[in-house]
């Protein structure tokens, strides 16, 4: 992962069950299982610095990710530099995959008219079969990587 800018998931393991606050959107239950969040890094530092960021999970909560990635553990990062904003593309084809759900309309999701960038899931969804979904749609999607912080 570079300083260039791209499009990355979040994949948020959440064991008990929970309470939490998310900003404007108010009062949030975190279920068992894994939540999958979509963004792009499109400023400065780009991937490295965004992704970074979230693996620490310090700094101000700003964004919605940042006060569910407060409660959770982050299990693995997928991400691509491809130079166009894939984000609402990859939310889609998350919320297509067998098993998800969209556990709280308009997360992540203010600048766009997508139900959410975040998808739940009782167990985490293959990068594979994203990657194969992804490439249906975008036949000209760059290389899709997936690391474990
Ligand atoms: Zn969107």
């Amino acid at each position: 992962m570079t300083d260039a800018p791209g499009t990355y998931a979040l994949l948020l393991q959440n064991e008990e069950r929970q309470e939490i606050e998310v900003g404007a959107l108010g009062a949030m239950t975190v279920r068992p299982g894994v939540y999958v969040y979509v963004g792009s890094a499109f400023g400065p530092g780009g991937l490295r610095a965004r992704v970074g960021r979230h693996a620490r999970g310090d700094g101000a909560l700003h964004w919605h990710v940042d006060y569910l990635r407060a409660a959770t553990a982050l299990e693995a990062v997928w991400y691509t530099h491809d130079p166009e904003r894939r984000e609402c593309t990859w939310a889609a084809v998350l919320r297509s995959l067998s098993g998800a759900s969209v556990p709280v309309d308009g997360f992540g999701a203010s600048d766009c008219t997508c139900p959410a960038h975040l998808v739940r899931f009782e167990a985490a969804p293959s990068v594979s079969t994203f990657r194969t979904r992804l490439r249906g749609e975008c036949p000209d999607h760059e290389m899709i990587s997936r690391f474990e912080p």
